[in-house]
């Protein structure tokens, strides 16, 4: 293993200036948002009572290829970034693979995950709109650890609501953010009217991503210099995630390496979507084509068995109506141990990307999943996230597929975060306790009886 490097950084110099926008070079572009009352396109005015101005237009923007990143958030990036690239040369000898597997390690930093790459971009454009106060929504902990990170920095206020079954799990997680600054409510909580309306029907729910969505857009708009902040699915998220692509790209073309796989975990798709970003450009501008594989648990599969409509983001159904694949908003996943990926959505981008068969989707058991994060532990070193850990699964597949048909392949998979907060759910895997939860059809059927008629 002398001849190639085991890792990849670029210079801080080659950290890129720019995002790179999927959608400007899409010929048929994602379906607009709807107003749920009017079923309209959602005028930008709409949108800034609940979202950042600047994230508006970014979110709107079809067209732009390249939007600059701003110099402070760009100097935070440099704290952390640019994040490595490794050859995962250790799994390949234990998998006995001719494939050359190579993972973008995004946990290098205290909040584990790439979420903090769109934390600090929209905390950066609440602060420069003049604003005190940021609400969210996290599902599994890491979103809201980043954003309390970045609330931090800039010295905002943020109100973060835990989905119930995580806070409880996830103590530690609740206790990072609280160090950075944030105050943590479990959700579905009595502070907001959804969220009792939400207890009143549902009497000692877990809660889920979309109600807590639905009591972070209250929080914001029931306050004046207070914005709603959200983790992953929108346009804006998936834009600031590619300099993931952006980075991976450039250490590969470096090495005089082209991926002939490119597999994500995909929870509401962002990861994803900025891993792929400069790949898929590539792609729909006819210059190059990739395989491009996303894994979604099995619990919660929106890509492989979800429908492609028009949905709520969210349980109390106050945001606009997004064209995705989805389970429906009343879906409510088993409390799967990679909370991460519990969303009953998928990025507008994505699913169009989907849709036009432009990428392909497969999920995978908790089980197989866990089996495959601890022998990347054990060989690799690193302990990852369980949402990072479906990747591994699917392309540890892909290299044992490899290796039964003598193909050599080279495959890259983002390896999104660290597992630390993670143990309950690998102690449960340790003592043979964890187990599938599989929604059955007529689980899935209740979810899409509810989707809006549009
Ligand atoms: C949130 C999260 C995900 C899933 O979110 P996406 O928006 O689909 O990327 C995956 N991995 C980790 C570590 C996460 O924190």
């Amino acid at each position: 293993m002398a001849d190639i490097p085991y890792k990849t950084y670029l210079s801080e110099d080659e950290l890129p200036k720019a995002w790179y926008n999927i959608r400007a070079d899409m010929k048929k572009k994602p379906a607009p948002l709807l107003n749920p009352a009017t079923l309209k396109p959602v005028a930008a005015e709409e949108l800034e009572r609940v979202f950042c101005r600047e994230c508006v237009k970014q979110e709107l923007d079809d067209e732009t290829p390249l939007i600059p990143i701003p110099k402070a958030v760009h100097d935070f990036y440099r704290m952390y970034r640019p994040s490595p690239l490794v050859r995962a040369y250790f799994l390949e000898k234990a998998l006995g693979t001719p494939a050359k597997i190579y993972y973008k390690f995004e946990g290098n930093n205290t909040s584990g995950s790439h979420k903090l790459n769109s934390a600090i971009a929209q905390a950066y454009y609440a602060k420069a709109q003049g604003l005190t106060d940021v609400t969210t929504e996290t599902g599994a902990g890491q979103w809201g650890t980043a954003l309390s990170m970045a609330s931090a920095f800039f010295g905002l206020k943020c109100h973060v609501f835990m989905v119930k079954c995580s806070y409880e799990q996830k103590p530690f997680r609740r206790e990072v953010m609280r160090t950075y600054g944030a105050d943590v409510t479990p959700s579905p909580s009595m502070t907001t009217k959804i969220g009792r309306e939400i207890n009143e029907r549902f009497p000692g729910t877990n809660g889920s991503l979309g109600c807590a969505i639905s009591e972070a857009v209250e929080k914001a708009t029931g306050m004046p210099n207070a914005r709603y902040l959200l983790g992953s699915v929108l346009n804006q998220v998936c834009l600031h995630q590619s300099i993931i692509g952006l980075e991976s790209k450039a250490a590969l073309d470096r090495l005089g390496v082209r991926p002939d796989v490119i597999i994500g975990c995909a929870g509401g798709g962002s990861n994803l979507a900025g891993l792929i970003a400069p790949f898929m450009g590539e792609k729909l501008r006819g210059e190059n084509d990739y395989r491009i594989v996303a894994v979604e648990p099995s619990s919660c599969p929106s890509f492989t068995r979800g429908r492609y409509a028009y949905d709520f983001c969210d349980t109390g159904r106050v945001c606009p109506l997004q064209k995705m694949y989805t389970l429906g908003s009343s879906f409510i996943p088993s409390p799967s141990h990679a909370g991460g990926l519990r969303y009953h959505g998928m990025s507008a981008l994505l699913s169009e990307l989907y849709d036009q068969g432009l990428m392909e989707a497969k999920s995978v058991e908790q089980t197989s999943v866990f089996e495959a994060a601890t022998l990347f532990a054990r060989t690799e070193g690193t302990l990852p996230a369980p949402e990072s850990a479906h990747a591994i699964r699917a392309a540890v597949d892909e290299a044992l597929e490899c290796k039964a048909a003598g193909r050599e392949e080279t495959i890259l998979f983002g390896l999104t975060g660290t597992g630390y907060f993670d143990m309950v759910a690998y102690g449960r895997y340790n003592d043979g306790e964890m187990k599938d939860c599989i929604p059955t059809d007529d689980d899935l059927a209740a979810g899409f009886a509810a989707l809006p008629k549009v």
